[in-house]
């Protein structure tokens, strides 16, 4: 008798919510056709290069159609992209290298728009701009010639499960939480930007869930906690039942965060496209303790301009007249690079230039950036701070705030991401205005664990000891300096950790918007004294199991809460 196929995967829940739907299967990305792959002599050359016609009508088609069914913005840019994808002289290049050079279609496609693409690059503005479309009509057109899925974010008549084996940043970026209803992948780690992208969206989400893609069917009904971490096939209708129960026991938050006998925490919102600052504000945030700029530029080949830079910045700081809110530089590199300010040829891009590094090679964007936010934040009444990424040592923390400084910004910090920095938080701090530790940098660094993989996620988790003796060092540095320490981790939204946080010496905790009112609602049934004890006790544990346990042992009303 053969063994029944098992319906369940355990991952990681990063993003609560209880949700059952449909699968859709994210396609593959389109890899590039084996360069010099030609056509077989039983191939007529003619007919093959027909059949590029035919792709690029069917792929224009297929973008017209979706530009028909789109507003505003979004239409713009699809008929723009099927205006390329028809393009007869790519068409007529592409067919001259099966005709003459006898390649296979894709890779004559493939090769005519790498050739389109370094032209518009070179040729910068506006054609810069459009490569990304040119290499998204290059994987369509190759899709269509190979009998392979259209790339890209899947549509459906209803909203569904999304399963992939990984998503980058930029794709969890675009997904629209009204057609998306939960996201489940094999990889990925719990303070990966796909999952912070997804808990900021609001869409429950499942990652390293290794298996999921392979037992999930398409079409099929899947049942996703995305608290638990569980994703259930085929669910039974008394699994279904439990989706309409979980209704919204939702608590909410305004005002301010403090524990139980007045001890101030500012509760604070992190973000990262513009758009986020209202919800942020509406769900009661006391103020923006983490403004990811560089996702306003994503996608973008070029720089942004001043102008652009201070448009995008009004918007969040507009919503949060006379709250504080904390702008970080551009933090390009690892798994979110920004075109125009990333280094290509590096072996280990999260240990590269990245964060605050670029600004050594690119001075001029760091200098831009500031000028920007000083005019935005003239414009508007918000109390803007600037902090830099990625700073390790007291020269860096010297020069960053000496920059700050020439632009009229004088709240300027930095982020505690890397070890060196939170072990020399003192002289940092007497530079630095404030500090705000970045727990999922802190933790990759501190346990040598890549913040994406799945499999190391026992090794990603802000409670091993060690990463908590290294936020403890942070706070006293802070204290030696009276600067104030904050933390803008995923670790912050953790309404058990934060207690811990609050009693190693923290003062502001920013987190995703729906995770205020949780642990708004732990810090406000616990006294300082307690906090801190908490926090010595953890400081204690040998293993980070052992310093949670430790602790919500000593937590009896999390039970009562539900957390
Ligand atoms: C961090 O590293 O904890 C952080 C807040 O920055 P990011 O997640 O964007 O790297
Ligand atoms: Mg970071």
């Amino acid at each position: 008798m053969t063994a029944p196929t098992p319906r369940t995967v355990a991952g990681i829940g990063v993003c609560p919510g209880l949700v059952a739907g449909p699968v859709v299967h994210m396609p593959e990305p389109i890899a590039e056709p084996a360069p010099g792959l030609r056509l077989s002599p039983r191939d007529s050359p003619a007919a093959r290069a027909e059949s590029i016609l035919e792709a690029s009508t069917l792929v224009a088609a297929d973008l017209d159609a979706a530009a028909e069914r789109a507003t505003g913005d979004s239409k713009d840019l699809l008929e723009a992209t099927a205006a390329i994808a028809a393009d007869p002289t790519l068409v007529a290049d592409a067919q001259r290298r099966v005709l003459e050079d006898h390649l296979v279609p894709e890779r004559a496609v493939w090769e005519a728009a790498e050739e389109v693409a370094q032209q518009f690059q070179a040729l910068g503005g506006y054609f810069a701009e459009r490569v990304v479309d040119i290499v998204d009509i290059r994987d369509r057109l190759v899709a269509a010639l190979t009998g392979r899925p259209r790339p890209g974010v899947p549509t459906w008549d209803t909203p569904f499960v999304l399963v992939a084996l990984d998503l980058a940043p930029s794709v969890t970026a675009s997904l629209d939480p009204s057609k998306i209803l939960a996201i489940v992948t094999d990889g990925a780690g719990p303070t990966s930007h796909t999952a912070i992208m997804a808990n900021a969206k609001g869409i429950p989400a499942v990652v390293a869930a290794a298996g999921a893609h392979a037992l999930l069917v398409d079409g099929e009904t899947a049942l996703v906690n995305g608290s638990t971490g569980v994703v259930v096939a085929d669910p039974t209708p008394a699994e279904l039942e439990a989706v309409t129960t979980a209704a919204a026991r939702a608590r909410t938050f305004s005002g301010r965060g403090q524990t139980r006998d007045g001890h101030p925490v500012q509760l604070l919102a992190n973000i990262g496209d513009p758009s986020e600052a209202a919800p942020a504000a509406r769900a009661g945030a006391e103020g923006v303790g983490l403004f990811r700029s560089e996702f306003c530029f994503l996608d973008r080949e070029l720089p942004p301009t001043i102008e652009e830079q201070v448009t995008a910045y009004r918007r969040v700081f507009s919503e949060f007249g006379g709250r504080k809110v904390v702008i970080r530089t551009l933090d390009s590199g690892a798994d979110k690079p920004l075109h125009f300010l990333v280094a290509h040829d590096e072996q280990n891009p999260a240990l590269g230039v990245r964060g605050l590094r670029t600004a050594a090679r690119s001075p001029e964007l760091l200098d831009d950036q500031l000028e920007a936010i000083s005019r935005a934040a003239a414009a508007e009444q918000a109390e803007v701070w600037v902090m830099a990424p990625m700073v390790s040592t007291v020269p860096e923390t010297e020069a960053f705030v000496a920059a700050c400084t020439a632009h009229g910004l004088d709240t300027a910090g930095v982020m505690i991401e890397v070890p060196s920095a939170a072990l020399l938080a003192g002289p940092i701090l007497a530079r630095a205005q404030f500090a705000s530790i970045g727990t999922n940098d802190l933790t990759q660094y501190a346990m040598a664990a890549d913040r994406l993989l799945g499999s190391l996620a026992e090794l990603s988790d802000p409670w091993q000891p060690a990463v908590l003796h290294l936020i403890a060092a942070t706070c006293a540095g802070g204290a030696q300096q009276a600067r104030p320490v904050g933390v803008c981790g995923e670790a912050a939204s953790n309404p058990v950790l934060a207690v811990v946080l609050v009693g190693l010496g923290v003062s502001s905790l920013s987190m995703t918007p729906r995770a205020l009112a949780d642990v708004a609602e732990v810090l406000s049934q616990v006294d300082l004294a307690l906090c801190e004890e908490v926090a010595q006790l953890a400081l204690t544990a040998e293993t980070a199991s052992d310093a949670r346990s430790m602790v919500r042992s000593r937590l009896p009303m999390l039970a009562e809460l539900g957390l």
